[in-house]
């Protein structure tokens, strides 16, 4: 039998990403666990926010949960935004206002080097069981290119490509990134433990 697994998050473009690279899974998202709380996220890392989601959610299920805090680190703005990517133009931004934020700060700058980093944690029972990571090094355009992807995608090109996460479309993206990096490890842990 397929093991169950929930993703911990609200996010329904990552929900898609990781339901798409663990296809031989039964990957369930938010709506199977019986209102689930809005965890905050007050860690300064990754490992501490990614812990904290999958944590909250895996007290109100038996099944295995699993959660992903990502970001984007960009080397001429120190690493920003970082954990704070998805609240970059503030609380009450979104996707449009966090690029256009992006590219006000890198204005002028040379240094466009970035790269997109993940952590999985897996949890049960509220257990912090393992964790995982992933990155993908690229850099940040001139400006956005591309309708696909989510958050800072059109901003951002592979090593090796001149087109966008958002021009590249879903499979390639899911091939190289940050996210399925971090998946592969959470592959080869289940077929560890199971
Ligand atoms: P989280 O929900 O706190 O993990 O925030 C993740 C944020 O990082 C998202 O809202 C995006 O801004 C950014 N991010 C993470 N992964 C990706 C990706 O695959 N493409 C584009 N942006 C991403």
């Amino acid at each position: 039998m397929k093991e169950r697994i929930i993703i911990a998050t609200r996010n329904a473009h990552k929900v898609e990403e990781i339901q798409a690279i663990l296809s031989d899974y039964e990957v369930c998202d938010l709506s199977s666990v019986d209102d689930p709380p809005e965890v905050e996220e007050t860690g300064v890392t990754f490992v501490e926010n990614a812990t904290l989601k999958a944590v909250a959610i895996s007290k109100l299920t038996d099944a295995l949960v699993l959660s992903d805090d990502s970001g984007l680190e960009v080397d001429a703005l120190n690493g920003e935004p970082g954990v704070y990517s998805s609240r970059y133009a503030g609380e009450d931004g979104n996707d449009e206002l966090n690029n256009a934020k992006l590219l006000r700060e890198l204005k002028g700058m040379d240094d466009r080097l970035a790269r997109f980093r993940c952590v999985i944690v897996i949890a049960r029972g509220g257990e912090g069981l393992a964790n995982f990571s992933g990155a993908v090094e690229g850099r940040i355009l001139e400006a956005r290119r591309g309708e696909g992807g989510f958050g800072y995608d059109p901003l951002f090109a592979p090593l090796g490509y001149d087109e966008s996460f958002a021009e590249l479309g879903e499979k390639i993206k899911n091939g190289m990134s940050h996210r399925a990096r971090a998946l592969e490890g959470v592959v080869t842990w289940f077929s560890s433990v199971s």
